[in-house]
């Protein structure tokens, strides 16, 4: 018997393998066997394909050397959605199953695993288990190492047993952006050990209203009161149910009367949680809902345009239930693990445990236990998945729904490395195979969306109305052009933006900066000669921070210290050029010292639990304005924010892509649906030196249709998606000559079968990468099936012209079909 199985790599065929006829009966697709690959390295494949026939190969066909699994661990469906992504983005099976699967389910000879501190090893051992921990007694090694050490075939099966019995765990890279969530609770303080020490503490309270309720309101809900081990209780819940301030908790903490703790709080909760019924849908909800439900019974997909705060999560619980009353899996997809936090909660409150969540911040046994519980799907009763783009692999057995919120961003695109797979789109094939419904939910669909919902492809439901008679913010201009020309620009502030800040601090409400840029500012440069630092390895400038005295490589993270002195005339006048989030802080807090200013970036949000830190202080007004990137325009819901600034539209605006328009509306809109209370209008204010640009009209008039209606007519003129399939192909090489060369030679080839369909190669905007120069061509498809064809020519040409000569064998040549 032999078998054909996918490795992880990048191979563009499978590896052909014999079954020993011991284990004949034990093989199916979707079992993990351990392999070897020339002649050193061991791998975890999975089985694809079982047969009788021997095959042709160019290679000796070797034995396999072991089963891992007694049943599959991957489905039939996650292997039709493995075959379609490899298929439709140009990719092998073995790339993709390298992102669906966690880190726990493939072993490969790199693989480094390392011993669980155990007490006594009271469990059953074979010899060669014992051996593995022995080696690894002093320090992780990698299988191979194992391998080696042992000389063991059946190395990997008993690793395999190791990681099940939790004896041994795979080394995963440090993940310093992993948060864990926590929250602040408040406890008696220790040196408060007696009725009398309580009472002199009220003594000290006694004339201060709001921290005398502070403290009754702890005694009263901690009691009966325990001095050794004093009650902990939430400082949100303490705060609501004795209606007093931060402030004067904070007093009270101050006065050693109470202290504060941070508690991390779990993910995968296991604990019971109390269950709320679900909210009444408003009517105008419920109309969406059944019209939702209704389009359902026409279309396998359907779009919910609904305004920012329509309450679209509100219908999505409502649809969510009655899959899990079924029995059924959802997907509940996310573009952003920021965005999770604020979800589950919501979620919690009324799936209690029946809901996971999936993403790479969580660690390997966690992820492994998420996909091991669908694996196991025999339970009756359903189950939610919340996750972000990869979640979009896990072994659903009987999925009901699919959910994409914000299905609009561009996150659910991966781009590099492959799959280059876009999420929205592969779980529309996902729900076909699964009979399955998809719902695209966003205040601002993307152009190829919204087409196809206007067109018939998918069903549309609109929900134009805030809930609770929230208004849409007015949304107003500042010219930035006639504001510097009458001086009233103070640095990247016009007067009209400060005193709106002004207006919103005095009323005691928050306010949320926009700015699209990270870091101080984007360049700095030589005032003498005009000498810009450059990154080493790419082709940009470096971007200076400003807190940590250094100038990065946004690309490929390359840092070198500011420099004082020009390298090349010695000019002292070195100065930054344009602005990024650190710069609009720093600004802010000259300006307006008496705020409390945060940024939220991907800069200040690396280090563990700093992003729910910093959400948390927003959320309970400890922080009057956030200033950040993209991060602030992704749905999240704060109830005290009355003002959004935008602070620069021009460089959104002017961005050199066909997309550059829908994107700005994107941005503009979804940070401005932040604004507004209820009872109250929220206000937009958008900085602009092209206050006649007709994407600003459209944000102001809060009109989505006319800004789609412009970009489809140029689409159409221009023959942009959704009127083509755009195919983006780049060539990669450390050797400008030889990327130059082969793409003539590439050129010449594509020209013959595609005509003006293709052009280029031209240089991209930024022309070298981690040393790699590259080269790009853009190909437009059709969108019928001679698409299909087309790509699978287009490898041909590739292997045709990596084959043609020996400089060409290190190039490298990646597609991004559908490029965002
Ligand atoms: P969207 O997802 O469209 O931005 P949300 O579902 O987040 O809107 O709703 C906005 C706010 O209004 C949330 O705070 C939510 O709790 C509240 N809300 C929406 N619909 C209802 C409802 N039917 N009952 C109670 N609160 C609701
Ligand atoms: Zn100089
Ligand atoms: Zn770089």
């Amino acid at each position: 018997m032999f078998v054909d199985v996918i490795l992880p790599l990048a191979l563009s065929e499978l590896f052909s393998y014999s079954v020993p006829a011991e284990w004949a009966n034990t093989i199916v697709p979707g079992i993990r066997v351990a392999v070897q690959v020339g002649q050193k390295k061991l791998y975890s494949a999975i089985v694809y394909r079982v047969y009788e026939d021997k095959p042709a190969t160019g290679y000796v066909i070797k034995e396999i050397f072991s089963v891992l699994d007694e049943t599959p661990i991957v489905n039939d469906y996650q292997l039709k959605l493995w075959e379609w992504i490899s298929a439709y983005y140009m990719c092998s099976l073995g790339e993709v199953m390298k992102v669906a699967l966690p880190a726990g389910l493939k072993m490969e000879s790199e693989t480094r695993v390392c011993i669980v501190p155990f007490d006594n090893i009271d469990v059953d051992l074979s010899d060669i288990e014992k051996q593995i921990i022995r080696e690894l007694e002093d320090k992780e090694r990698s299988i191979e190492e194992l391998y080696n050490r042992t000389k063991r075939r059946n190395i990997l099966p008993a690793v395999k047993l190791l990681l099940d019995k939790g004896l041994l765990s795979i080394r995963e890279e440090l993940k310093t952006s992993y948060r864990a969530k926590t929250a602040t609770f408040v406890r008696l303080h220790p040196s408060i050990d007696s009725e009398e020490k309580l009472n002199e503490a009220l003594e000290a309270v006694k004339r201060a209203d709001k921290q005398r309720a502070i403290v009754e309101g702890y005694i009263h809900a901690a009691s009966p009161l325990s001095y050794k081990v004093p009650v902990e209780m939430s400082r949100k819940e303490l705060l609501k149910l004795s209606r007093s301030s931060s402030a004067a908790l904070k007093a009270c903490v101050d006065k050693n009367i109470l202290e504060y703790l941070e508690k991390q709080i779990g993910r995968i909760d296991n604990s019971a949680v109390s269950v709320n019924e679900i909210s009444n849908l408003s009517s105008i909800q419920q109309q969406a809902f059944d019209k939702i439900k209704h389009q359902f019974t026409l279309h396998n997909t359907v779009l919910l345009h609904g305004v920012t705060s329509s309450g679209k999560t509100e219908i999505y619980i409502k649809l969510i239930s009655e899959q899990l009353q079924q029995g059924k899996h959802v997907l509940y997809l996310l573009p952003e693990i920021a965005l999770t936090t604020q979800i589950i909660h919501r979620l919690k409150n009324v799936f209690g445990n029946r809901i996971g969540v999936y993403h790479s911040h969580f660690n390997n046994h966690e992820r492994i236990e998420v996909y091991n519980n669908l694996l196991e799907a025999n339970n009756d009763s359903g189950f939610v998945i919340l996750g972000v783009r990869s979640s979009i692999f896990l072994p659903y057995t009987k999925l009901g729904l699919i959910i994409v919120d914000e299905e609009h961003e561009n996150t659910y695109k991966q781009y590099d490395p492959a799959p280059r797979y876009h999420a929205r789109d592969s779980v529309i094939v996902l729900s076909q195979l699964h009979g399955a419904k998809v719902l695209l939910g966003t205040a601002t669909p993307a152009i190829e969306t919204y087409y196809n919902a206007v067109n018939g492809k998918y069903g549309l439901v609109k929900l134009s109305e805030r809930f609770g008679n929230m208004e849409l913010p007015v949304v107003e201009t500042v010219d930035m052009v006639r504001a510097r020309k009458r001086k009233q620009v103070h640095t990247h502030f016009s007067g009209m933006l400060l005193d709106g800040i002004q207006d919103a601090l005095e009323q005691g409400e928050q306010v949320i900066l926009f700015q699209n840029r990270r870091g101080f500012s984007p360049f700095v440069m030589c005032q003498t000669c005009g000498y810009t630092p450059r990154c080493e390895y790419c082709d940009v400038s470096l971007t200076y921070h400003k807190y940590n005295s250094q100038l990065v490589c946004h690309y490929c993270g390359y840092a070198i210290s500011m420099q004082h002195h020009c390298p090349q005339c010695q000019s002292a006048d070195i100065q930054a050029c344009g602005f990024g989030t650190e710069k609009i802080e720093e600004e802010l807090k000259l300006l307006i010292p008496e705020a409390r200013i945060e940024r939220l970036d991907l800069d200040n949000t690396r280090q563990k639990n700093a992003y729910e830190r910093i959400l948390h202080d927003f959320e309970e007004q400890e922080i009057n304005i956030l200033v950040g990137t993209q991060m602030v325009t992704k749905g999240l819901d704060f109830d005290n924010v009355s003002l959004v600034g935008v602070l620069n539209a021009d460089n959104m605006l002017n961005f050199p892509d066909f997309r550059a328009h829908e994107r700005s509306y994107q941005l503009m809109a979804q940070v401005g649906g932040r604004a507004g209370r209820k009872n109250k209008k929220g206000r937009v204010l958008i900085q602009t030196s092209d206050t006649g640009n007709p994407v600003i009209r459209y944000i102001q008039q809060h009109d989505y249709l006319s800004m789609y209606n412009s970009q489809i007519e140029e689409r159409k003129v221009f023959n942009y998606p959704p009127f083509c399939r755009l195919l983006v192909l780049t060539l990669k090489h450390t050797n400008k000559n030889v990327v130059d060369e082969a793409a003539i030679t590439l050129s010449h080839t594509l020209k013959a079968i595609f005509g003006n369909r293709l052009a280029g190669p031209e240089t991209p905007l930024i022309n070298r990468i981690q040393n790699k120069y590259l080269l790009n061509f853009r190909l437009k498809l059709g969108r019928d099936k001679a698409a299909q064809q087309a790509k699978v020519l287009l490898r041909e040409c590739f292997d045709q012209l990596i084959q043609s000569k020996k400089e060409y064998r290190t190039l490298k040549i990646s597609v991004d079909v559908d490029p965002m």
